[in-house]
């Protein structure tokens, strides 16, 4: 068997209703001044001030922030270091989506050990010990709660992953009622999102092993049955409840394994074209697949036979159709859009998101087949 090794946050607690339970807190051992990290709708829903609420009656003072916008900059984070250093913050808690648990880290980070963010870009470059931090996610997607990576837009408006083993958090709250509330077209693009980090994590060419490969498999299982029915009953707790632990096994599946090149083609769909993350990844995820057959099918194989019955007795190449089939079919189905056009993308736009995806050089690194510029440029193409 490979060696390998994996790193886990401390503890997970997973039950509904759990973020608004002092019990939750005190089990957590919080205390002191805490900030709470979130976003503008979440407090509007008053889901932050039920947090808050809650942490406050666990004995812990609380400094809400609720200006994280999606897909963060890092202008953001630095508002906020200042802030918290003002208000001499102890802990941090993250409460979102990616983008306010991404801020949530850094900020954990750099308030006890000063440092520009511009140099903590890339991997393995952060120095010191953060602040206690607990993480609970709002979105069923990123895994961020799960992973060593905060991802910024820099200065240069580029997407800026920061990878580093003081993001792996000490506790996460898996709350499903929080999730309760998310519209239907975020439950699908946060949703294949989660789908998008099992296969990559399954498929990578560096670092898989047996434990992320055993995780990838359960949240692919767990987001493939839920999703459709998470979009169409935003109240079925159920499916709600299998799609955030999909995504956090997802999440914790690629944090010991990684990604590969469908978030380096996503990522300039963001920041060029301001496609949300998931959708961006929704859009490239069938024919990046496509292109990584050759190299991939044995592992296509075994998730479609997971998920698909009719795979169980096919070849692995027949398999690997039937499974990008079923996911080509799927996004439409839960509402994405699978054309650039759709989006006001032309031709003229394709090399400028090929020279966007070329910047994402560790994570084309990663992707089971290579691929040249032209490939890249024809991805794109594909789905024009
Ligand atoms: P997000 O955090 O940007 O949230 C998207 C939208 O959903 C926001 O408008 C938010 O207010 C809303 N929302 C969130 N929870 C809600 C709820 N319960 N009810 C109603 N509305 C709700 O989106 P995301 O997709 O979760 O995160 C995207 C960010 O995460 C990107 O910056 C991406 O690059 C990053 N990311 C990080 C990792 C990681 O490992 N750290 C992995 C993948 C992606």
């Amino acid at each position: 068997m490979k060696d390998f090794q994996f790193h886990t946050p401390g503890t997970t607690i997973f039950r509904p209703g759990s973020s608004f339970d002092l019990i939750t807190y005190k089990n957590l051992n919080i205390s002191g001044r805490i900030l709470l990290v979130t976003d503008n709708t979440l407090n509007k829903l008053g889901i932050a001030g039920k947090v808050k609420e809650a942490i406050q009656n666990a004995g812990a003072d609380v400094v809400l922030f609720d200006k994280v916008e999606p897909e963060p900059t890092v202008e953001t984070v630095r508002i906020l270091v200042e802030i918290a250093r003002k208000e001499n913050i102890k802990s941090v808690i993250g409460l979102g989506g990616g983008s306010p648990m991404d801020v949530a880290k850094i900020v954990a980070l750099i308030v006890p050990c000063p440092q520009p963010i511009e140099s903590l870009y890339g991997v393995g470059n952060a120095i010191g010990e953060r602040l206690p931090l607990i993480l609970i996610p709002t979105t069923a997607g990123t895994g961020s709660e799960a992973t060593p990576v905060a991802v910024v837009t820099g200065d240069d408006g580029e997407k800026s992953p920061i990878v580093g083993p003081q993001f792996i958090c000490d506790s996460i709250i898996l709350d499903a009622e929080l999730t309760l509330g998310l519209p239907p077209k975020i439950t699908a693009a946060t949703g294949v999102d989660a789908m998008v980090h099992a296969i990559e994590a399954y498929t990578s060419s560096v670092r898989k092993n047996i434990v992320s490969d055993r995780l990838a498999i359960n949240a692919i299982q767990f987001l493939h049955e839920s999703i459709k029915i998470a979009v169409k009953q935003g109240d079925n707790i159920e499916a709600r409840s299998k799609m955030l632990l999909g995504s956090m096994m997802a999440g914790l599946a690629f944090a010991n394994s990684t990604v590969g090149a469908v978030h380096a083609l996503a990522y300039p769909l963001g920041t060029n074209f301001h496609l949300s993350h998931g959708e961006s990844n929704a859009m490239v995820l069938t024919p990046v697949m496509r292109f990584n057959l050759s190299h991939a099918s044995s592992f296509y194989a075994d998730l479609s036979r997971l998920i698909i019955p009719e795979a169980v007795n096919q070849s692995d190449q027949d398999a690997s159709e039937l499974l990008i089939n079923e996911i080509s079919e799927l996004i439409p189905e839960v509402g994405l859009k699978n054309r650039l056009s759709e989006f006001g993308i032309v031709e003229n736009d394709l090399d400028q998101l090929t020279d966007g995806t070329l910047n994402q050089a560790r994570l084309l690194s990663y992707n089971i087949k290579e691929m040249s510029r032209n490939d890249i440029y024809n991805v794109f193409k594909a789905v024009l």
